[in-house]
């Protein structure tokens, strides 16, 4: 099911979160969870689904990309340039059409 990324955007302590997690590469400059296993997604623990009624997992790729430049258009996807695939740094992404 397609859900809006955005939508976290409403929730500050979620979001609040997300953020923390972001563990920034001082060398590549790549940013990346800090749970590499669960790859490029922020994962949402029972109590914030329960909060904020979105599903488990928010793509971390499109939801840093909109923090930094605002709302990704319809059928958009975002690549890493940096060939780092666990990367979600918006500085790092190339956006094209699916
Ligand atoms: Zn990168």
């Amino acid at each position: 099911m397609r859900y809006n990324t955005e939508e976290l955007l409403k929730f500050p302590q979620e979001l609040a979160r997300f953020q923390s997690l972001v563990m920034v590469d001082a060398v590549t400059g790549c940013h990346v969870m800090a749970n590499r296993k669960k790859r490029a997604r922020f994962v949402l623990n029972e109590a914030e689904r329960e909060r904020t009624g979105l599903p488990k997992q928010i793509g971390a790729r499109r939801l840093a990309y909109i923090l930094e430049h605002g709302p990704i258009p319809e059928s958009r996807r975002l690549y890493p340039l940096c060939g780092n695939r666990h990367c979600i740094n918006p500085k790092h992404m190339w956006m094209r059409k699916s």
